[in-house]
């Protein structure tokens, strides 16, 4: 049980902590989670070796469908959507000109003269990318699902990673495909394509980007116009308003959950929570100090109620600490909650 619980923060954190440049991780965490329900196990406290061609195919198979143009019904265009935030996977790249090439499905490419080449590159990129990668929470190496052992031709779960794998598939296929989606729908290229698709999740569960404006000149004015982490001054153009709760973890926006950073320092915390020293000043200049301006300016756009923000924070604070997840200091810079 106590296993289940520590998996289960486990990939809530590698989500939220580990760097996602381009989607192959969460093709990792897919196919362990596959691997691990398509043979029997006897022994659920045991380890299990996967071997890295059984990933090889996983990744294939995740990505072949990925590989072909795609198009919104009514928009005319079509192209590659793209799985990374610089030029388009390699994966992808090379499943595509397979199906340019003819080749119809995983069997006719398993076939194929291209074979080889194919598998090559994509073990190679599984080395050189996701699987050592995947365990690297807050730029450092956590490995709760499988040792880095390298140089050998498979993986071993850890005793006991499979029966969680196998416990919780729903839910870890669940997170990975729904960070996937976001991902691809985050990356510019793609919002051109995907069109009013990647708009219906921000119209349902978004953020209110006119609300959130109105927030911005009384924090301005009341940090004088000094980002909260960093304590620099900041240029108007280049000002963005902070959940401090992260919105990803608690989307109801309240009016004292709002601060004021420079973009760029908005951009690294991204879904961290803020290191303690942050969370001091804010309470400080949210929750004391300005408690009642805050409430009196953004009555009128966001529900305002400071115990009920303080016990948002209170929670989510008292989650990260029993998780052991990582705080955001500063860029690239982080602390363990509860230290
Ligand atoms: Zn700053």
């Amino acid at each position: 049980m106590q296993q289940q619980i520590a998996f289960i923060a486990y990939i809530q954190r590698l989500l939220v902590e580990g760097d996602f440049s381009a989607t192959y991780k969460y093709a990792l965490l897919h196919a362990l989670a596959d691997v691990c329900i398509e043979q029997p196990m006897e022994d659920e406290s045991a380890e299990l070796t996967v071997e890295l061609d059984t990933l090889v195919d996983k990744f294939i198979l995740l990505y072949w469908q990925h590989a072909m143009p795609f198009s919104a019904v009514g928009v005319g265009e079509e192209a590659l959507l793209l799985q990374n935030a610089g030029k388009q996977s390699k994966v992808i790249s090379m499943l595509y000109q397979c199906q340019l090439a003819g080749i119809r499905n995983i069997r006719q490419l398993k076939e194929s003269p291209s074979w080889p080449q194919i598998y090559r590159a994509t073990l190679s990129t599984l080395k050189e990318g996701p699987l050592w990668r995947l365990q690297i929470l807050s730029k450092q190496e956590e490995c709760f699902l499988y040792p880095h052992i390298k140089g050998k031709n498979h993986i071993k779960l850890s005793a006991g990673i499979a029966h969680c794998f196998r416990r919780f598939y729903d839910l870890v296929v669940y997170l990975a495909r729904n960070a996937w989606l976001q991902k691809i729908q985050s990356i510019k290229f793609n919002q051109d394509l995907i069109g009013q698709q990647s708009q219906l999740q921000d119209f349902l569960f978004g953020v209110d980007r006119n609300a959130l404006n109105r927030a911005k000149p009384i924090l301005v004015d009341i940090q004088n116009n000094i980002c909260i982490y960093c304590q620099k001054p900041m240029k108007e153009e280049k000002v963005a308003i902070d959940h401090f709760i992260p919105f990803s973890r608690y989307s109801t926006d309240l009016g004292h959950n709002f601060v004021a950073a420079h973009g760029t320092c908005n951009n690294s915390k991204r879904d961290h929570l803020a290191a303690l020293k942050h969370r001091e000043k804010w309470h400080e200049q949210n929750l004391i100090v300005h408690a009642k301006t805050l409430s009196a300016e953004l009555g009128g756009y966001f529900y305002c109620d400071e115990q009920k923000s303080l016990a948002v924070s209170n929670w989510a604070y008292s989650v990260a600490s029993s998780t052991g997840a990582k705080l955001w200091v500063a860029k690239n810079e982080f602390m363990t909650a509860g230290q």
